[in-house]
């Protein structure tokens, strides 16, 4: 038996051996930057030569790969390779299925800071930021081979005599694996390893922004001696041949982590049966957020500055988690506004190479658009920006940290997800009222309360209705195994990665029941739901 899980350690950058290893990362990456990647499909790289270009959102100019682009008859087949992979693989022991997880995070541990070195040059994350990336992308392949383990074991029944009965979980079948690329390589690896540890096989289409951390993952995969075509790797427009995979009548299962809009075009698209197609498409959705902390006028006032501040603009405020809105008792308002533009003028703003840059670039052209458009729209409804709002698309997508003060409830930007370095400040007239305003929008995905009042916490324990609920600390930062991640309405179905319920998404369970010995009429009459 392994033993017990443990999360992975951050690393600890201040101690020279670290920092001089990510520089020696860094530069190998860039050594090898701008190269050509294969799709692979049923084991077989294939190129197109139709490519799509990642680039490096604080260097524009700077490309890290091209990717071949699928077609829709490469996509077609990609799920049929699949299916046939799916014969066999299915067959695997999960022992054999758990060990080669357990493969995959060996090497993955060997090969961290070249991960996070990928991830800080496609998606310009800091350098602590990319490294709790890597870190959760391990955590998954540990703690989910462990609970495949747990899956294999003897399952409690009640027995009666005369029969002997088993319940055993099977695998579903093909999955669509479709991440975002904000976690680029935890998400991706966690859905996809998930997966494939219950015995699926899968299409992964990884974001169109960060394939280049997918492909190192899947060659990882390939090392660990995955056969082909279990994981088929698929670059490609999301909208094109996104669709194919997730319509095609040998798709069993898809498993979307990304934005509300596409999660619900995802979720409508999967439920229609296609001529051919025997099985109602099971979808894992985890979509946006419009999370909230709540400061309430018994708070310690320094703490909670700092846990808004940490979960609104790490990672360019590019979590699904970020902190959006600051929701703050008019008693204390003043108070904390200063605190929390005190703690944003000392971001450093800067290239993610670097280590002591605080926050760097956004993704890509469009949400740099997207994001400066609603600080307009957030000034325009009368909002009072108290630091930030300028923005440099010259070299890289920078906008600065950005603080708007005195946002009404149920304003655009207290509203809509922005994914990006804009914290809306609300006053609330009191701790009702803020519990309130937290509550009073479509998602539910996390939140946060900070007071020194044990009944208020309880209320939020009731009331604050997210999938994830912080008490006196930051929004942002869930462990795998400590804090199972997913949220409530328009944040998706609530899968809860990274915790104990989580596989049995991809598992479907089969009893099987067998005569034994002498028979008794309670076992020959069988029940009353046969
Ligand atoms: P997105 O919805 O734009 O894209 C997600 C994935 O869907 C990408 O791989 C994309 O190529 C693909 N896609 C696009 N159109 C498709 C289609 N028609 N069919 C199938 N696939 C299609 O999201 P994004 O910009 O990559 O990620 C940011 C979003 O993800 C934010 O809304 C964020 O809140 C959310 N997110 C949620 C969680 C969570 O756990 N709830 C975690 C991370 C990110």
């Amino acid at each position: 038996m392994p033993s017990e899980f443990r999360n992975e350690p951050f690393t600890d950058f201040t101690k020279e051996e670290n920092a001089s290893s990510m520089r020696d990362a860094i530069a190998k990456v860039q050594s090898e930057l701008g190269r050509e990647y294969p799709l692979v499909i049923g084991g077989e790289r294939i190129r197109t030569g139709n490519f799509l270009e990642s680039i490096n959102p604080a260097n524009r100019t700077q490309v890290i790969g091209r990717f071949n682009k699928a077609t829709r008859e490469l996509a077609n087949r990609a799920v049929e390779e699949a299916a046939k992979a799916f014969e066999t693989w299915k067959n695997t022991s999960a022992a054999d299925r758990a060990a080669l997880l357990f493969r995959v995070a060996a090497i993955m541990r060997e090969r961290k800071h070249e991960l996070s070195a990928w991830m800080i040059h496609e998606v310009a994350k800091t350098w602590p930021e990319a490294d709790g990336d890597t870190a959760e992308a391990i955590d998954f392949c540990e703690f989910y081979a462990r609970e495949m383990l747990r899956y294999a074991s003897d399952q409690p029944l009640t027995q009666i005599p005369g029969e002997q009965n088993r319940l055993e979980y099977v695998p579903l079948g093909v999955g669509a694996v479709i991440p975002p690329w904000n976690f680029p390589c935890a998400i991706m690896a966690g859905m996809t390893v998930a997966a494939v540890v219950t015995g699926n096989t899968v299409v992964l289409k990884p974001s169109s922004d960060a394939p280049a951390i997918a492909f190192k993952f899947f060659e990882m995969l390939e090392e660990a001696g995955l056969p082909p075509g279990v994981v088929n790797f698929m670059t490609g427009s999301g909208a094109e041949v996104g669709d194919v995979i997730v319509d095609h009548p040998k798709t069993r299962f898809i498993a979307f982590t990304g934005s509300k809009e596409v999660g619900l075009r995802v979720n409508e698209r999967a439920a229609k049966v296609h001529e051919g197609q025997i099985w109602i498409k099971r979808v894992v959705a985890e979509m946006g957020g419009k999370d909230a902390i709540i400061v309430a006028d018994d708070a310690d006032l320094d703490e909670a500055a700092t846990g808004v501040v940490q979960s609104a603009f790490g990672f360019q405020g590019q979590k699904c988690s970020a902190c959006s809105r600051a929701i703050i008792d008019s008693r204390v308002y003043d108070t904390m506004l200063e605190k929390i533009v005190d703690r944003t003028s000392k971001i450093k703003l800067a290239d993610p190479t670097d280590q002591t840059t605080s926050m760097s670039a956004v993704i890509n052209e469009k949400a740099f658009k997207s994001i400066n458009s609603y600080i307009e729209k957030g000034k325009s409804e009368g909002g009072r920006v108290l630091i930030g709002g300028g923005s440099d698309g010259e070299q890289g997508f920078f906008i600065e940290p950005t603080v708007i003060a005195d946002v009404k409830p149920g304003a655009t930007i207290e509203q809509e997800e922005i994914f990006g370095p804009v914290l809306a400040v609300i006053k609330a007239e009191n701790y009702d009222d803020a519990l309130k305003i937290a509550n009073d929008t479509q998602f539910g995905l996390t939140g946060a309360v900070y007071s020194q009042d044990e009944a208020k916490l309880e209320r939020a324990r009731r009331e604050f209705h997210v999938g994830n609920l912080y008490l006196n600390r930051k929004c942002t930062g869930a462990l795998v195994g400590v804090h199972p991640f997913g949220g409530f309405n328009m944040s998706g179905t609530d899968s809860k990665a990274g915790g104990r319920d989580y596989l049995l998404l991809f598992l479907q369970a089969k009893v099987a029941s067998e005569k034994v010995g002498a028979t008794t009429k309670r076992a020959e009459a069988g029940t009353a739901t046969d």
